[in-house]
């Protein structure tokens, strides 16, 4: 059954049952449940002085923090609309998100104000100082990739002109009134920006009965979770779909303490983990195996998390076997995308989970798997075709993009995914590889990640990204390759070894070795980068 009402009565009935337990732990910094609410209720009263009404778009560019899920909350409080950004956007990435959206409001991490003041149709921003947090977060900013870290350092170096400071906003406004009209579940509550992998990102409409029904299945998936009892840490993103829901919404609907990180550091995650033992850890595969033999090496106890939820990109078994050694506790893998709320699919949170598939579909959500040329044709069973999905999860658009919405929301309600899967006799599904990715040589199809898989099978391979490109008559393969730093190999060296997994027309022509591939917010590797980067060099 499809819940009724929005996200934020979520939190007034966490308010209610669980009002004194820690709601948000920030390095060693706490608020209650009832304080949550409480800071909402200021919150969303100055938000609304400040001109923000139903249906308004209201940006946050914000790390993980908690005066993020207070915004977040105020916003949805006022019947407006959340539009989450990558703080460590650059001013062009910000610019072209906001004057997509429009929002008039922003409620800023005060380093970036100054990218954000004057952008698109933004006329206020709120800045949100977060000086006693930051010599982490200077540390946070340097580990990133040059040119970020180029951009977020000369935002650190001008002052926000102009901007209204959050905590004092907060702090000045009387609570809104409990009986000021709230959201309702077909209400807009999310304009979030897909992941960016393949493309300039859109922003995938969500309602509030899409992020609570998806709510509702993963509380479903995960039936072990006792309500007011888990810790959840958020090292994932909450400006991403995943970090946002799987974190954040969901710790609240169980009245979970949600542990803040800025962004994934093994140490701070080891360190939290002593004063505050995590229960419950959603990431990305690169996260658990980092924090697992980081864990061993330090001799930090992690057995208290029970379950870890991965998801965003394949969960390689030699990570679940890792991790599940280490803790004791279950890894399983889940599937989805923005568009999605974002989970559509899971494995059983059991033993009896099937590590290298993303599972099977969740409670009342629908598939089927076709031929990508022409959606109306089912694969015979076993047979490799795209995923459709169809579900109260599933999103109600691209802001303003008409045509691409048409593109992937057919008649009936089914989800065009792009994503190539093959399904088992008893349902679970594996993915293959994103459509669009797909190398077309010599007539051929090929997988990236089949040649992937086969080059990271080479001993002194850490990492590889498989690329088309263009020849006179179609395209060749060609690979990137990131080598271990202590075993070193030649190009030609690792081209004999993939003839042993691959056939001929699948082994990459060329073979370039690189220092590091580059990266999405969330941690996928970006092939089109990597493309565009090898037919830059030639
Ligand atoms: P964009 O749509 O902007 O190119 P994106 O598709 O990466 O970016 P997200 O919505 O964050 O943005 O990611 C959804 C996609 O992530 C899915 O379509 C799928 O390709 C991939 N994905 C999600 N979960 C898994 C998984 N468990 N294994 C493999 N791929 C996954
Ligand atoms: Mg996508």
């Amino acid at each position: 059954p499809e819940p009724d009402g929005s996200l934020v009565d979520l939190l007034t009935d966490a308010a209610g049952r669980f009002g004194p337990r820690v709601a948000l732990d920030f390095y060693g910094a706490t608020t209650t449940f009832t304080e949550l609410a409480d800071q909402v209720a200021r919150a969303a009263e100055a938000l609304r002085r400040l001109g923000v009404g139903p249906g308004d778009r209201v940006a946050l560019v914000l790390p993980n923090c908690p005066q993020h899920v207070v915004a977040f909350y105020a916003v949805l409080r006022l019947g407006a609309v959340v539009v989450e950004h990558n703080p460590l956007y650059t001013a062009d990435e910000l610019d072209r998100q906001l004057t997509d959206h429009g929002a008039r409001v922003a409620v800023v991490w005060d380093k970036v104000a100054p990218l954000v003041s004057g952008r698109g149709a933004v006329r206020t921003v709120v800045a949100v100082d977060l000086t006693s947090a930051l010599p982490r977060l200077k540390r946070w900013a340097l580990r990133l990739p040059l040119p970020k870290v180029r951009a977020a350092r000369a935002a650190m170096t001008a002052a926000a002109p102009g901007a209204a400071a959050w905590s004092d906003l907060v702090a000045a406004a009387e609570p809104l009134p409990p009986a000021h009209p709230g959201p309702e579940a077909g209400d807009v509550a999310l304009l979030q920006y897909t992941g960016g992998t393949t493309g300039v990102p859109k922003g995938a409409v969500l309602t509030h009965r899409n992020l609570r029904a998806n709510a509702a299945q993963g509380r479903a998936w995960v039936p072990g979770l006792r309500d007011g009892a888990e810790t959840v840490y958020a090292v994932l993103p909450l400006f991403h779909a995943y970090g946002l829901t799987l974190c954040l919404t969901f710790a609240v609907g169980i009245g979970a303490t949600l542990v803040l990180f800025p962004r994934f550091d093994a140490d701070q995650v080891l360190d939290a983990a002593r004063r505050r033992p995590p229960t419950f850890l959603p990431a990305v595969p690169p996260v658990y195996a980092r924090l697992a033999t980081a864990a061993r090496e330090r001799g930090v106890d992690l057995t208290s998390i029970r379950y870890a939820i991965s998801g965003a990109m394949a969960l390689p078994p030699a990570t679940v076997d890792l991790w599940e050694q280490v803790t004791g506790g279950l890894l399983v893998e889940g599937y989805g995308m923005t568009e999605t709320s974002p989970i559509t699919l899971g494995n059983p949170v059991a033993p009896t989970r099937r590590p290298g598939t993303v599972g099977v579909p969740f409670p009342s959500t629908d598939v089927r798997i076709v031929d990508p040329e022409d959606p109306d044709r089912d694969r015979a069973p076993g047979e490799a075709g795209e995923l459709l999905v169809r579900g109260p999860q599933v999103f109600a658009g691209y802001w303003n993009r008409p045509e691409e919405t048409a593109k992937v929301l057919l008649p009936g309600g089914w989800l065009r995914t792009g994503d190539i899967v093959t399904m088992d006799a008893d349902g679970f599904v594996t993915v293959v590889d994103r459509i669009k990715e797909l190398i077309i040589t010599g007539g051929f199809n090929v997988y990236p990640s089949e040649v992937e898989e086969a080059l990271r099978r080479i001993p002194g391979v850490r990492e590889a990204a498989a690329v088309g490109l263009p020849t006179a008559d179609g395209e060749e393969v060609v690979a990137a390759v990131v080598l271990d730093a202590a075993v070193g190999g030649t190009p030609e060296a690792i081209r004999t070894a993939c003839r042993a997994h691959l056939a001929g027309y699948k082994v990459p022509r060329r073979v370039v070795l690189v220092e590091d591939l580059p990266r999405s917010q969330i941690g996928k590797i970006l092939r089109r980068e990597v493309r565009d980067q090898l037919l830059a060099d030639g």
